[in-house]
C-alpha cells in the first residue's frame, strides 16, 4: 500500500490533502523564524523563569517542555490528520503511556478486559489493577474474542496486530460493541505506527503506542504516547503522567521527532521488505505457521486490509524446535538477536525464551529492518540452510557461520 492518501476511504485531509511521506517529514514544525532552526533543538530544563503567576504553559520540567510540545504536535498530526482537538501526550516508555490510560480511568471495582496474548508486560500489569480491586478479564484477539466477555466493563483495551502472534481483531466492531455497552476503548497501536493504522478514526477512545518500536525505529530510545479526542479523558492522563512522573527526558523527545521525518521512508521500506520475506518462506518446508498480516493467505488479511494502510514490519514462524531455531538465529549475518522490532537493523528472536508467550518453542519473531531485500532474504534462506543441516559444533563450525 502506498500510503498516499487515507487509504480507508476516508480523506485524510480537506482540500490541502497531502500524503504521509509529506506530513512526516513537516509533522509538528514550528512557524518558520528567520535565523532559527527547522526542528528547535531539545530544551534541557527543569524549571523555567516564572516571575509572578504561573499562567504560561512551561513551569515545571516535570508538567510540560517545549520539546515535548512539538513532538506532541508531530505524533497528534500523524494520528488524526487535518482534525484540531486530538490531545497528544508523550510519556517515558510504551508501559507509562499503558499505565497512564489504565490507571487513571480505572477504579475500584471496575472491570477491565485485556487481550491474553498481547504484550508480555500486561500480566505484571493485570496483577497491579487485581491487587487494587479491579477485574481484570482475557479474551484472545483472533475472531475478536473480547466480545464475548465486555459485559459491564469499562474499558476494553486492544492489541491489534497483536504481539507477538501477529492475530488481527476487528476495531471498528469492538468499538461499536463496546460503546453499546458503556465501555470506553483504548488500542495499543504499537506495532502499525500511525501511519499503518488510525485507532481514533476507527472510533478508539485512545490511540496508545510504545514508541520505543516502529516510531522511532533506531533502537535507541524508550519512549510512549497518549492520544485522545476527549478533552477530560486527556486531562485525566496528563494528570496521571504529573503524579508518576513518566516524563520523556528533552533529548529522547528531540530524537523522537527527528526520526519521525523518515518514518514513511522506513514503513515503506519495511513492510515491503517484510511481505517480500513472508512470501519467501511460504512454501519452505523447515517453516511452519507463517504469520503476517500482509499475506494473502493470513488468516488476519481479510480484517487487516479494512482497518490497516501497511501491515508492518514483523513477520512470525515456527521451525521444528528449540535448537534449530537458535541454530537459525546463530547463523544470521544481517540480522541481530535481539528483542524489540520495528528498527532499521533487522532483529530476531527465539520468543520462547523469555517464557509468558504462549508460543512454541521455535517460535521466531522476526523484525525486518531497512537491509536491502535482496541481502536480507538471502541471508535468512542461508541461515534456514544452515539450521537445517544440524549442530555445527558436530562438525567443528562452531563460530564460523
Ligand atoms: C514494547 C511494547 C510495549 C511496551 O513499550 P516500552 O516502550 O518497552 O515500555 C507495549 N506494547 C507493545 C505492543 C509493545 O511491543
Amino acid at each position: 500500500m502506498s500510503g498516499t492518501d487515507g487509504g480507508d476511504g476516508t480523506p485524510a485531509e480537506g482540500p490541502g490533502r497531502i500524503g504521509d511521506g509529506t506530513r512526516a517529514v513537516r509533522a509538528g514544525l514550528p512557524e518558520p523564524v528567520k535565523y532559527e532552526p527547522t526542528l528547535p533543538g531539545p530544551v534541557f530544563a527543569a524549571h523555567f523563569h516564572l516571575p509572578g503567576e504561573p499562567t504560561g504553559p512551561y513551569t515545571y520540567g516535570r508538567d510540560e517542555n517545549p520539546t515535548w510540545t512539538l513532538l506532541e504536535r508531530a505524533i497528534g498530526e500523524l494520528e488524526a490528520p487535518g482534525e484540531t482537538g486530538v490531545e497528544t501526550l508523550v510519556f517515558a516508555s510504551g508501559m507509562a503511556a499503558i499505565s497512564a490510560v489504565v490507571l487513571s480511568q480505572l477504579r475500584a471495582g471496575d472491570a477491565v478486559v485485556f487481550p491474553d496474548d498481547a504484550y508480555q508486560a500486561l500480566p505484571l500489569l493485570h496483577e497491579q489493577l487485581r491487587a487494587y480491586g479491579i477485574e481484570v478479564r482475557t479474551a484472545p484477539t483472533r475472531g475478536d474474542a473480547q466480545l464475548t466477555v465486555l459485559d459491564g466493563a469499562k474499558l476494553l483495551w486492544i492489541e491489534t496486530p497483536s504481539n507477538p502472534g501477529l492475530d488481527v481483531c476487528d476495531v471498528r466492531r469492538l468499538v461499536r460493541a463496546a460503546h453499546e455497552a458503556g465501555a470506553l476503548v483504548a488500542v495499543d497501536n504499537t506495532l502499525a505506527t500511525p501511519l499503518g493504522q488510525r485507532p481514533l478514526e476507527l472510533g478508539a477512545d485512545f490511540s496508545v503506542a510504545s514508541d520505543t518500536k516502529g516510531m522511532t525505529g533506531h533502537g535507541d530510545i524508550l519512549l510512549g504516547h497518549v492520544s485522545c479526542r476527549d478533552p477530560l479523558r486527556a486531562a485525566e492522563v496528563r494528570r496521571w503522567r504529573k503524579i508518576v512522573g513518566a516524563v520523556p527526558g528533552p533529548m529522547e523527545a528531540w530524537l523522537a521527532h527527528r526520526s519521525l521525518a523518515t518514518l514513511q521512508l522506513r514503513l515503506d521500506r519495511q513492510c515491503g521488505t517484510a511481505l517480500t520475506l513472508a512470501e519467501a518462506l511460504v512454501a519452505h518446508p523447515d517453516v511452519s505457521g507463517l504469520r503476517h498480516p500482509g499475506l494473502p493467505g493470513d488468516p488476519s488479511h481479510e480484517v487487516a486490509a479494512r482497518q490497516m494502510r501497511r501491515f508492518g514490519s514483523v513477520v512470525s514462524f515456527v521451525l521444528p524446535d528449540r535448537a534449530w531455531a537458535d541454530r537459525f538465529l546463530d547463523a544470521l549475518r544481517l540480522v541481530d538477536d535481539a528483542t524489540s522490532f520495528g528498527g532499521v537493523r533487522s532483529t530476531a528472536e527465539r520468543r520462547g525464551r523469555w517464557g509468558g508467550d504462549a508460543v512454541p518453542e521455535g517460535f521466531i519473531r522476526f523484525s525486518v529492518g531497512a537491509e536491502d531485500p535482496e541481502d536480507l532474504i538471502d541471508d535468512v534462506l542461508r541461515a534456514l540452510d544452515t539450521a537445517a543441516k544440524g549442530d555445527p559444533a558436530d562438525e567443528g563450525l562452531a563460530g564460523t557461520g
